[in-house]
């Protein structure tokens, strides 16, 4: 060692020493041959060995694996001079461990002082511990990385993905590659993206985020799951370079967490339940504790402590509470529901519903608990539905209730009863449609539904069937449809009320309406509806009917000698005998009095309608007996037929006409006649409807006059009366004479307005002539009234009016009534007469000894004058018996103190009779003819009779 020492000792060596002393430094020189030279004294301290020791071993000292890679480190480093190498192995440390070192060796074998190559040796295992413990987790962390559920993805700063771990493709369903390049708030659920983006933003900006970032993201399918993110921000890191993310999927967890929320935000809601309230009871039932509230049932909780608890309860729950709490009370651990009244501190009854828990036996508790909740507002809902319930159950209305596809939900027990199905019996799957008649089947369609679809209601009158049988009830039905908020329709609901009765008085009352109550027929107002309808069908099916007019013969005559009662049982009794004459089919009226109408539709030929008349008179000709009297009738029939080929305007009205005309033929040519409507009647009464109208102008233009025919006193032979007669100066025809259209007038009741016009000109005209000669004796003016003026209780007036106007005074004033106008309703005539009497004017009975009046009548009304009837002075002087009669009618006005007047005098003989007869007045075209007004003056004064009687 001394040469050593002596050799390179020029100070290179000294800086090897002073190198070699610095911590953790170990240099040695080793020859070009091989052989080490030097190493300096720190090897102690390093290795353990002295620095012999280590100079004699130290090619043993490396370890066997590293001896190649030693190997190879002198080969390069003694390349040349100066040449430099590194190489890492382990050299045995004297405690037989082994060192990392690193060893730095420089060719320094042309070096004087070394010559050999200089080892730098460094100590570095620790160093290598920790770089192989990295490699170990970072091993762990990658194949953690990819195994794991989590994701990992690395983000730039731009927020797009740069990396992602397979767990991308278990969690989510995107394979890395997908991901990468994307946006990594795109995954993120709209609603979460602001708080992504905040905690983002802020991790980026270096703050912590202020709360966890949990958001839905979105996986591949389309689906949400919850994900947990944290991050770590690793831009600055060389291997990752970016914003590290890790998202664990806390779906359950977060789902989890929303149902504990959920449940106790419900479980909060149901405590601070103002409704709820604790209560602790003490055995004996006083109130020991309320808890959480202030109140109880409007009662300050200090006003209820150390109370009874039934305190309040209704007298009436009392029982049973009482009873309930005492079950309770004794037995630890019972529980027990109960609900009652209670007054509250308001005054009023509350339902309170109590879970009375006994709870003696928990040391912590050790009272009786009771949790009270005020209910009335859910028990008045019920009972209100039970109210309802209940007026839906007890209604007789069917109510029902289907779904949108008309299947049964509900139906009350009329609907249940109508269907025959016992209360609890399950609703039948049926086609509702069955519930209506086949008729009514084609409107629910088609009518119904879509109104309740379109409207959202329909009411009507419907008819259901009755199950297992054809009958159906009308009812009246109101239908709805119900529809949820969305406006989707939810349920159908139907009320129908059963009406059946409500027809039945309405047919009942039609009935009444349509029928003559006497005969129970159809009435005049029933037969012209039948007889329209009839005339429509024949139209359209060219068919022929006929209409056929009965009018009973001599019914008054039976009417008055047997009483109405009677009358009105014969009536009855014919007709039942002419609805047996006739078809089902033909519709027999009672038209009037004693009339009847009979509508026979779709006849073969015109002799069908003879045929049925026939019959009808033949079914009259039996006796009828009522009440014990024996009586017969006949009736004069007319028949109207209708064709479709005839007048295409004909009515029923103008059918009803036709027959009636019939009719009156019949009844001229004698009684219990039947007679067709033929042309000669249409045209004869056709004349009659231009008479009608041209009447009506003929009044408008004032071409009605009056002529007088002068009635001569035959004491002084003079003119003492003029009778009015009216006379039509038709522009065509010439003077007509009152019997071609007083009768037609009458009808119309146009004689109303002629009788006035003719009152007042025969009044004027009296006027007049009274003014002319002043000096003669007065005259008086009679004029005929018509029954219908009788009847028009606007004549007095009107007559008043007349005199007023012209100034005649009553006396002058005769009026005539045709004795049969009188007989027509006696009663009635008194009572006009009675009136007419009042204003002074004279009364005379017209053609006396036609209309078959009783002298007890006659006495009775309050007339002046009898005016023999023409026919029976057209006898006298001849040799039959009439004078007998004219002397009679004389002689019984004179007894009556009337004065007789005699009619149609036309000869010479017949006033003689009169004059020896007594007779007080006579009127004739023997003393004149009735003459115009203007030829009056030629009369008056004048003496008329050759030989008056003295
Ligand atoms: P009446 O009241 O009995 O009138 C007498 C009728 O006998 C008149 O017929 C008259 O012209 C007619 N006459 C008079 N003398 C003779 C005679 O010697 N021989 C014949 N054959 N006839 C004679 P007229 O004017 O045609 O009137 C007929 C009936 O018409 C009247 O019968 C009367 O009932 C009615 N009448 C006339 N004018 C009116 C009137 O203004 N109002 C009403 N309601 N009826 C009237
Ligand atoms: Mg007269
Ligand atoms: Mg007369």
């Amino acid at each position: 060692m001394e040469a050593r020492r002596a050799g390179p000792m020029d100070g290179a060596l000294e800086l090897l020493e002073l190198l070699g002393h610095l911590p953790g430094h170990l240099l040695t020189v080793i020859s070009a041959e091989g052989q080490p030279t030097y190493v300096t004294p720190s090897v102690a301290e390093s290795l353990g060995y002295t620095p012999e020791e280590f100079l004699e071993q130290l090619p043993t000292l490396v370890h066997p694996e590293d001896l190649e890679q030693s190997r190879a480190a002198w080969r390069g480093v003694m390349a040349g001079p100066d040449a430099r190498v590194a190489v890492t192995v382990r050299l045995r440390h004297a405690d037989g461990s082994w060192r990392w070192v690193e060893a730095v060796g420089v060719n320094a074998v042309d070096h004087p002082a070394l010559g050999g190559v200089v080892w730098n040796y460094r100590d570095v295992s620790e160093n290598v511990r920790a770089a192989a413990t990295l490699a170990a987790s970072e091993r762990r962390f990658r194949t953690m990385l990819e195994q794991s559920y989590d994701l990992f993805l690395i983000v730039g700063g731009d927020l797009t993905i740069q990396w992602a771990n397979p767990g991308t493709t278990t969690t989510m369903g995107y394979e890395p590659d997908e991901v990468t390049g994307v946006n990594v708030l795109d995954f993120v659920h709209p609603d979460d993206h602001e708080l992504a983006a905040r905690n983002l933003l802020a991790a980026l900006a270096g703050t912590p985020p202020p709360e966890p970032t949990v958001v839905r993201a979105r996986r591949r399918d389309g689906s949400w799951i919850w994900v947990d993110v944290v991050g770590a921000d690793l831009r600055d890191h060389e291997m990752v370079g970016g914003f590290a993310l890790c998202l664990r999927e806390v779906t359950h967890r977060q789902e989890a967490e929303l149902r504990v929320r959920r449940s106790e935000e419900r479980f909060r809601a149901l405590v601070q339940n103002a409704a709820d309230s604790i209560v602790v009871l003490a055995s004996d039932g006083t109130i020991e504790y309320v808890g959480g509230e202030r109140q109880l049932f409007g009662r300050a909780v200090d006003e209820v402590l150390g109370h009874d608890s039934v305190e309040w309860v209704h007298p009436d729950d009392l029982p049973r509470l009482a009873g309930e709490l005492g079950e309770v009370v004794s037995m630890p651990g019972a529980s027990r529901q109960s609900t009652f009244r209670v007054l509250s501190g308001e005054g009023r009854w509350r339902w309170a519903e109590a879970t009375v828990t006994n709870m003696t036996d928990n040391a912590a508790v050790g009272g009786i608990v009771a949790n009270v909740r005020d209910v009335t507002e859910r028990i008045e809902a019920e009972q209100d539905a039970q109210r309802l319930i209940q007026l839906f159950e007890a209604t007789e209305d069917h109510v029902g209730i289907t779904d949108p596809d008309g299947r049964l939900l509900l139906l009350n027990a009329t609907a249940r009863r109508h269907l025959g199905l016992d209360p609890d019996q399950p609703l039948p799957e049926v086609d509702l449609r069955s519930f209506f008649p086949p008729w009514e089947r084609h409107r629910v369609d088609h009518e119904l539904i879509p109104a309740l679809i379109e409207r959202g209601s329909w009411s009507g009158e419907l008819e259901i069937a009755r199950p297992g049988t054809d009958e159906t009830i009308p009812v009246l039905a109101q239908l709805l449809a119900h529809r949820d908020p969305e406006g989707r329709i939810e349920y159908f609901s139907a009320v129908l009320r059963d009406i059946s009765e409500r027809k039945a008085f309405e047919a009942r009352l039609e009935h009444a309406a349509t029928h003559d109550p006497l005969t129970g027929l159809p009435n005049r107002t029933l037969l012209l509806d039948r007889l329209t309808m009839a005339l429509a069908r024949a139209r359209r099916h060219h068919t022929l009917a006929a209409v056929l007019f009965l009018d009973l013969d001599h019914f008054k005559v039976i009417n008055d000698s047997h009483g109405h009662s009677l009358g009105d049982q014969l009536l009855a009794a014919i007709a039942q005998r002419l609805t047996a004459a006739l078809r089902p089919d033909d519709t027999v009226a009672r038209f009037g009095g004693d009339e009847f109408v009979v509508l026979c539709e779709e006849l073969r030929n015109e002799t069908q309608a003879l045929v049925v008349a026939q019959r009808i008179l033949k079914a009259l000709e039996g006796v009828f007996e009522i009440g014990g009297t024996e009586i017969f009738v006949g009736a004069s029939i007319g028949i109207s037929y209708f064709r479709v080929d005839g007048d295409g305007e004909t009515t029923s009205e103008t059918l009803l006409r036709e027959a009636d005309a019939a009719m009156y033929r019949a009844k001229d040519r004698g009684r219990a006649q039947i007679a067709v409507f033929d042309e000669t009647l249409r045209s004869r009464n056709l004349r009659r409807l231009d008479t009608e109208t041209a009447l009506r102008r003929a009044l408008e233009r004032d071409e009605l006059e009056v002529h007088f025919q002068p009635i001569v006193d035959l004491a002084s032979g003079r003119v003492r009366e003029l009778e009015a007669l009216v006379r039509w100066n038709h522009p065509d025809r010439g003077l007509l004479l009152p019997a071609e259209f007083i009768p037609i007038a009458e009808e119309t009741g146009l004689i109303i307005p002629i009788g006035a016009r003719v009152l007042e000109a025969a009044c004027e005209e009296l006027a007049r002539w009274e003014h002319a000669f002043p000096d003669l004796q007065p005259v008086n003016i009679s004029v005929n009234l018509s029954g219908r003026q009788l009847g028009d209780p606007g004549l007095p007036d009107q007559l008043a009016g007349i005199m007023a106007r012209t100034g005649v005074q009553p006396e002058r004033i005769v009026l005539e009534i045709t004795e049969s106008v009188l007989m027509d309703d006696v009663e009635f005539s008194h009572q006009t007469l009675a009136r007419l009497k009042t204003l002074r004017v004279r009364l005379a009975v017209d053609d006396f000894g036609t209309g078959y009046s009783s002298l007890s009548y006659l006495r009775t009304f309050p007339v002046d004058v009898l005016k023999v009837d023409r026919s029976f002075v057209a006898g006298l002087g001849t040799e039959g018996g009439d004078e007998a009669i004219v002397a009679a009618i004389i002689r019984l006005a004179h007894t009556l103190g009337l004065e007789a007047v005699a009619e149609g005098v036309e000869t010479a003989a017949q006033l003689e009779r009169l004059q020896v007869l007594g007779c007080d007045l006579a009127q004739g075209y023997h003393l004149s003819r009735p003459i115009p007004a203007g030829e009056v003056t030629s009369v008056l004064g004048r003496i008329m009779v050759t030989e008056p009687r003295r």
